[in-house]
């Protein structure tokens, strides 16, 4: 029967890749990429010659059906990323759905993800987290999202691009405070690779002075608000909230 898989690939270092991924993207009739060339490379190491289609979450409607037809006629298609777990900040979302709806077989292959790779070696509490992908790019909206952010108790967990880094950290230590505990884990499974935690207006200045620390693929972590700053917080946000109702008509 119709198998859709669901790959992860290496985040960097190509030993990582798991021999069950290998095994199922040689066999699959079919391998949708988000991008072929990329992917080619990986396919050559490891000396796979299946069809690669590009897909992504908003390819028009036609590609994702004619993935669909294929899963349909029985055949077996894998989907994988440019690095790590498809779905996580990658395309993938739209297929997994369509093809669950549609009752076909939706088969993970777990293996590498930057985010949890990081949170594994930050030495930040990793009981709860929060996985909040990429931040907006433009700064206003940026603050604004790290703002709300101010009260969360749980390690959060951000992916970051190398030219925002210090813009990123910086605007971190403006909403969260500068004493707050962050990591920034840089080129995981690379020979550069760098897990750096340090309070944020410290991990500020270490990356203003070290031009290498903004370069490269970077996560981002930030300690939750302790509980009592949290409370502090909410019953700051409820003595504004009952000013402001005490001005209505
Ligand atoms: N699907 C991927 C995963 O499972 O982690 C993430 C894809 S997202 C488009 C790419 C981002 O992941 C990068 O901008 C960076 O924030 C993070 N990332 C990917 N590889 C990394 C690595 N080797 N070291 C640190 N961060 C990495």
């Amino acid at each position: 029967t119709a198998v859709l898989y669901i790959v992860a690939t290496p985040i960097g270092n190509l030993a990582d890749m798991v021999p069950r991924a290998v095994e199922v993207l040689q066999s699959a009739d079919l391998v949708a990429a988000e991008d072929t060339r990329h992917s080619q490379r990986l396919f050559s190491h490891f000396s796979i010659d299946t069809p690669l289609v590009a897909y992504h979450d908003h390819s028009d409607d036609q590609r994702t059906n004619k993935i669909l037809e294929r899963l349909a006629q029985g055949q077996t298609v894998a989907l994988i990323s440019d690095a790590g777990t498809p779905l996580i900040s990658d395309p993938g979302y739209r297929l997994v759905r369509d093809a669950r709806e549609q009752g076909f077989q939706v088969v993970p292959i777990p293996g590498p993800c930057a985010f949890v790779a990081a949170l594994s070696a930050a030495g930040l509490p990793s009981d709860r987290f929060s996985f909040e992908g990429f931040l907006p790019a433009k700064s206003q909206a940026r603050a604004k999202a790290l703002d709300a952010l101010a009260g969360e108790t749980r390690t959060m967990v951000f992916y970051e691009a190398p030219h925002r880094v210090l813009g990123t950290l910086e605007a971190m230590a403006e909403s969260f405070g500068g004493e707050r505990e962050a990591v920034i884990a840089r080129e995981l499974t690379k020979a550069f690779e760098t897990i750096q935690l340090m309070p944020l207006a410290e991990l500020v200045e270490w990356v203003r002075a070290d031009s290498n620390q903004q370069r490269g693929e970077i996560v981002l972590l930030v300690r939750g608000a302790a509980e009592s700053k949290a409370a502090e917080l909410d019953a700051e946000s409820e003595r504004v909230m009952k000013l402001l109702l005490a001005e209505l008509p």
